[in-house]
């Protein structure tokens, strides 16, 4: 532990949270699904209506969201502290705690103390942090199998698919698609199984029992831990967690090293914040703590297995360092007018939307997904929503600023000393016209030739080099007067 946190940087994971198409490219094909977009559009609305309805509850909405942006800026100031604590009272009480510094290590560690239990399953509580580290295909190479056993989940691992909402990971797919997976792929499932909701979570939780009795091994993450007593937190809707956390002999918890909190009372004011944030409630059904091992009572064995894989080097960087303060609700995917349209398989990584937009760069290097921190119109709806105000926008740009620099340096070594970048040439040219008024209104007289590319009332394709600028958009036409005219035919212009 003493050298773990002082590393300057991290080594990184293993490439999970790599697009395996840049983001442009997998939008425009999700753009084309219709009915993809008729299941996100349904259900983000659904959502955003539910926690507007909550939210609005609250006189003190905006006092909790300062104070939860207040402690989670404490927690990364003393991060090294914290997590210290953690151990120590982990430890204390019967747990042992285990440091990983990327993918791979925790994967192995996860694996061999699997291995060490004497058994070849385990079952799983939804966790982003395992998804990230790519934990069940690590384990299915080790021979292990881990079931899902989160109702979303098991529907995305049952239909060889990917999440693509961070709390509703099967968002994009409905009811009738949810039906022919279970009919195809469970094997237990009634042939004459319908498609209502009920009849579907009740197929699920007949599958699951057998496996939930059986288990010898509980895999989690978690959603907060309380370094001062040494507890972990679990939310979650189903039930099924609390069955993980509970009936096996070993728990393993795969935590983000970002997750620890200071206090109990620290607790209290994020327990307000996630579940009206995430899924609208205003407390969510299931919320399991645990404090190392109770003799005689649930897990008698419990690993904390604490996750870096990027996060020190996140934490490193002052601009972006707040992108660690997220604690996961998704209400910034729920408002984004990009997520809506494209959902989340098009960012390619398991933090899609405006937060992934910023954490996924920089857990794995902006050149790695440097197209997602332009997948924002930087409409601030998510900083807006955000409980514990991450600056999202300000965060994008920043990531903007830090690809250009990069490429530009990369450049370099090829570019012509003294010719500049195609970049540097339209954004002086910019300049040139905006800084004289005649010019600029030349200018506009020049673009109205553009009216006659316009069909019914937008262009959908300039000629190069603009035409990069509509391959992944349309314009309006420019209207026929320009506001100068419009304003001097008015008779407002005192010249
Ligand atoms: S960035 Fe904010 S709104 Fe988005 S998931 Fe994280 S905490 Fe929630």
């Amino acid at each position: 532990m003493s050298t773990f946190l002082g590393l300057p940087t991290a080594p990184r994971g293993v490439g999970h949270l790599r697009g395996s198409e840049p983001f442009p490219a997998a939008a425009r094909k999700a753009l084309a699904d219709s009915q993809l977009r008729r299941n996100l559009g349904q259900a983000t609305s659904t959502i955003r209506a539910k926690r507007a309805a909550v939210v609005a509850e609250l006189p003190d909405w905006e006092e909790l969201r300062n104070a939860g942006q207040a402690i989670k800026a404490d927690t990364m100031r003393h991060l090294d502290r914290y997590l210290e604590q953690l151990e120590a009272q982990v430890s204390a009480r019967g747990g042992t705690v285990h440091w990983a510094r990327d993918a791979t290590e925790a994967n192995q560690i996860v694996a061999d103390l699997i291995l060490a239990a004497g058994s070849k399953e385990a079952v799983k509580v939804k966790s982003l942090a395992t998804d990230e580290i790519g934990l069940n295909d690590a384990l299915a190479a080790a021979g292990i199998t881990a079931h899902e056993t989160d109702l979303a989940e098991l529907i995305i691992q049952l239909g060889h698919d990917r999440p693509s909402h961070i709390l509703v990971p099967a968002i994009h797919r409905n009811r009738a698609e949810i039906r022919e997976i279970f009919l195809r792929e469970m094997g237990d499932a009634d042939p004459a199984l319908t498609d209502e909701p009920a009849a579907l979570a009740e197929a699920a939780r007949l599958h699951l029992r057998r496996k939930f009795l059986s288990a010898r091994v509980g895999i989690s993450g978690a959603n907060f831990a309380v370094a001062e007593t040494g507890t972990l937190c679990v939310l979650e809707s189903e039930g099924n967690g609390r069955m993980c956390l509970t009936l096996p002999q070993t728990l393993i918890t795969v935590m983000g090293i970002e997750k620890v909190i200071p206090s109990w009372a620290d607790l209290e004011v994020f327990l307000q914040l996630l579940p009206r944030s995430s899924t609208g409630e205003r407390m969510n059904p299931y919320t399991t703590m645990w404090t190392g091992v109770t003799p005689g009572d649930g897990p008698q064995r419990f690993h904390l297995v604490l996750l870096d894989n990027g996060r020190t080097a996140t934490l490193a960087s002052p601009e972006g360092r707040s992108a660690l303060h997220c604690i996961r609700c998704s209400a910034c995917m729920n408002v984004c007018p990009v997520y809506e349209r494209t959902g989340g398989h098009a960012y390619g990584s398991v933090y899609p939307g405006p937060i992934g937009a910023v954490l996924s760069p920089q857990l794995t290097g902006v050149e790695d997904n440097a197209s997602l921190p332009y997948a924002s119109s930087l409409c601030g709806a998510c900083y807006d929503a955000c409980p514990v105000k991450i600056d999202i926008p300000s965060l994008l740009v920043d990531l903007r600023a830090r690809h250009v620099e990069e490429s530009r340096a990369a450049r370099g070594v090829l570019r012509v000393p003294g010719v500049p970048s195609p970049e540097a040439v339209t954004m002086a040219a910019a300049s040139w016209v905006m800084a004289d008024p005649r010019r600029f209104a030349a200018a506009q007289r020049a673009g109205r030739a553009g009216r006659a590319l316009g069909r019914g009332g937008r262009i959908r394709s300039l000629p190069p080099p603009l035409s990069a600028w509509t391959r992944a958009r349309d314009l309006p036409v420019p209207p026929a007067r320009t506001f100068r005219q419009w304003w001097r035919d008015s008779g407002r212009d005192p010249a």
